[in-house]
């Protein structure tokens, strides 16, 4: 039995009759930019979240670049973020004319290492952008002290990490402003692209909301240039008739990455490690094994759908290569991209699918 890495068809299919009413209301009425179902799911989001403000934009890579902006991030500014994460995170800083600082993860968590920030931060930096890969939390409380300290903002990229806690606080809630994203992928995904700013800043709100609409505070007046990003009406009335289901499915998550634990422990690999303030939400069940091109090769033809998230570090690409980085120096996220791989652990997999998963592993180590 082949088994996918993911299947958003499945999740669709038991929603599809009130999902395709709420997108077609949005056909019929015709408010396709900052419609009323995107003022809703912001609401909504603000409420599951406990947030105060929440603005949906185009895409999760736009929510990083408003809210580092809204933050002041400009040209000749340092941002302090991981070295081992989707392009996004490190790519805005760029797009921002500012310099991207590499600091190493934390090998068992994959996020940033609290321990390094400090060391690099200098009287350039502005924001500490920490990730929560995966869907697990970053240590925020470290983060956040030394960010005090500092006098520096912290700007979560939460894109795998929406209904992710940290002591019982969300994910995006925890530094200055957060980041989602809805890429159909994502524990919360839409048809298309699709982001969001939660903050409880309200300069930093602000900020954001006149940013995705060309910088202008009234129409066609603009104080500064901003951009095109705003969530569409339609994915935002999709989004809200899935937002309810959202807790099912991260339990369902939680349930198959709780079985792996247990079936898993005992081979010669690395399952996840949580940390015990952390409710972790499993967007990817990552594995880290040695011998990684031969167990994708024994995954591939016992059909298990896997993939290395991510195989190359950032301050390895080639497009930072001016920053000056060489092989060696950010250790433990070579390492990591040299080893990890996620199997699936969708909310929507079948039993007898996991079963085919954990014995395709046993079998490889057997
Ligand atoms: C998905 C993702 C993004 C970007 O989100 P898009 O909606 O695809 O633009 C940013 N950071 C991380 C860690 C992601 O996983």
């Amino acid at each position: 039995m082949s088994v996918p890495l993911i299947d958003i068809k499945r999740q669709y299919m038991p929603i599809r009759e009130e999902v395709d009413r709420v997108t077609k209301q949005v056909l019929d009425h015709g408010q396709f930019i900052l419609g009323p179902e995107l003022n809703k799911f912001e609401a909504e989001v603000g409420e599951y979240c406990n947030v105060k403000y929440a603005l949906g934009v185009a895409s999760g890579t736009d929510a990083l670049l408003l809210a580092l902006r809204a933050c002041g991030v400009g040209p000749g500014d340092e941002v302090i973020t991981s070295a081992f994460s989707f392009f996004a995170s490190a790519g805005v800083i760029s797009r921002l004319g500012a310099r991207p600082v590499f600091v190493d993860i934390d090998p068992e968590t994959y996020n940033i290492s609290p321990a390094l920030i400090e060391k690099a931060i200098t009287d350039k930096t502005k924001v500490i952008l920490p990730i929560h890969l995966f869907g697990q939390c970053a240590d925020m409380d470290a983060i956040v002290e030394i960010a005090a300290k500092y006098d520096l903002k912290v700007v979560e990229d939460a894109a795998q990490a929406i209904g992710s806690k940290y002591k019982e606080r969300h994910a995006g809630t925890l530094g200055d402003a957060g980041c989602f994203s809805f890429f159909p992928t994502k524990n919360l995904g839409c048809a298309g692209d699709g982001g969001m700013v939660v903050t409880n800043n309200e300069e930093i709100a602000n900020l954001v909301k006149i940013l995705r609409v060309h910088g202008g505070r009234s129409e066609y007046v603009h104080e500064i240039v901003g951009y095109n990003s705003r969530l569409d009406t339609l994915q935002a009335a999709l989004l809200s008739a899935k937002l309810p289901y959202l807790k099912g499915w991260t339990e369902a998550r939680r349930k198959n990455a709780a079985r792996y634990d247990e079936e898993l422990k005992d081979l010669p690999l690395k399952t996840p490690v949580v940390r015990p303030n952390a409710y972790h939400i499993y967007n990817q069940y990552t594995l880290a094994v040695d011998e990684r091109d031969k167990f994708m090769a024994w995954l591939k033809e016992k059909q298990i759908g896997h993939k290395v998230y991510y195989p190359v570090p950032f301050h390895q690409q080639e497009c930072f290569g001016d920053l000056g980085y060489k092989t060696g120096d950010l250790a433990q996220s070579e390492k990591a991209a040299a080893s990890v791989v996620s199997i699936p652990v969708f909310g929507e997999m079948t039993t007898a699918e996991q079963d085919e998963v954990i014995g395709a592993i046993k079998e490889f180590f057997a």
